[in-house]
């Protein structure tokens, strides 16, 4: 994977609906691309031929602070498409210009990653959730560490993961996990999300988010001839699950979805995205 840096004259989108997941409706992004390069990544660029190049978006911050003005106070979501601690922010430091700004112009965020350079930024989210709300959520596809070397073996082991939310929990910044993506028949054992669940409850993680595997067109050819190579008694599973769609059928993700919220609720952590709407309201009610 190469690199390039680019200009851009917005960096702001705006959700009209907020993001399933996540809960957030802005989203702000230092880079487009990742060099994370998971197996199962959907974050595909619109341009084919720059699917191997993350753009560095040098004037980042900059223009989210124009962006921001007079905007209603909302979570500005980072990490959505790209890891925003990926190797290259070690040079670069866009994420940490753009939390810059929120700190200043008064914006919760939401950081997404796999990530534990996220830790370098400790002070700016301690700042953030003082003033507004700073969460941040480390993404887990795979519940085994040899399988998290096959999916995402650019990305911090499930084990830093880990560690990482226990250092920043600490910190008192507030953290929670998200499985995502749930793989069909591979990372959706009861056993290895309770396991997983448990790990981040003692690290201090305080919810837990969850979404199933999307198969869209492009990358379904990476993830089947992972299939073949690896579990080649899934393929046929795998075709009744996305014959019709990209998506997994409600009778599918149903009971898995049920089994992950439960077993969020046992160890006392909550089954969504923190709202920053649900604080403010919970501390006016404290006056
Ligand atoms: S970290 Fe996220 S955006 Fe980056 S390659 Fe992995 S799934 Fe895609």
């Amino acid at each position: 994977m190469t690199s390039k840096e680019i200009k851009i004259k917005s960096v702001l989108s705006v959700y009209r609906e907020r993001d399933p997941l996540y809960g957030f409706r802005y989203v702000a992004e230092p880079y487009i691309g990742c060099s994370n390069s998971c197996l199962y990544c959907q974050a595909s660029p619109k341009d084919e031929t720059e699917k191997d190049i993350v753009q560095i978006r040098l004037n980042a911050a900059e223009v989210l602070s124009r962006q921001l003005v007079k905007r209603p106070r909302e979570i500005v979501g980072v990490g959505r498409y790209c890891d925003p601690y990926m190797p290259l922010e070690k040079h670069y430091l866009i994420t940490n210009n753009i939390l810059q700004v929120l700190a200043v112009q008064g914006f919760p965020v939401h950081i997404i990653t796999k990530s534990t350079l996220v830790q370098r930024d400790y002070q700016l989210f301690q700042e953030i959730g003082q003033k507004t709300m700073a969460t941040i959520t480390f993404e887990f596809a795979a519940t085994t560490l040899e399988l998290a070397k096959r999916l995402e073996p650019n990305s911090a082991s499930p084990i830093k993961r880990l560690k990482a939310i226990h250092n920043l929990t600490s910190k008192g910044i507030n953290c929670g996990i998200a499985l995502n993506p749930v793989l069909p028949f591979i990372g959706d054992y009861q056993r290895g999300i309770k396991q997983l669940i448990l790990a981040a409850k003692e690290s201090g993680a305080s919810y837990v988010l969850a979404t199933p595997l999307v198969m869209k067109e492009k990358q379904a050819q990476k993830y089947f001839a992972f299939l073949e190579e690896n579990h080649p008694g899934l393929l046929q599973p795998y075709r009744v699950l996305y014959g019709r769609s990209s998506n997994v059928p409600y009778w599918y993700w149903e009971p898995i979805n049920e089994m992950i919220k439960s077993l969020a609720h046992e160890q006392g952590m909550i089954y969504e995205a923190p709202s920053w709407f649900e604080l403010q309201e919970k501390q006016l009610t404290l006056f």
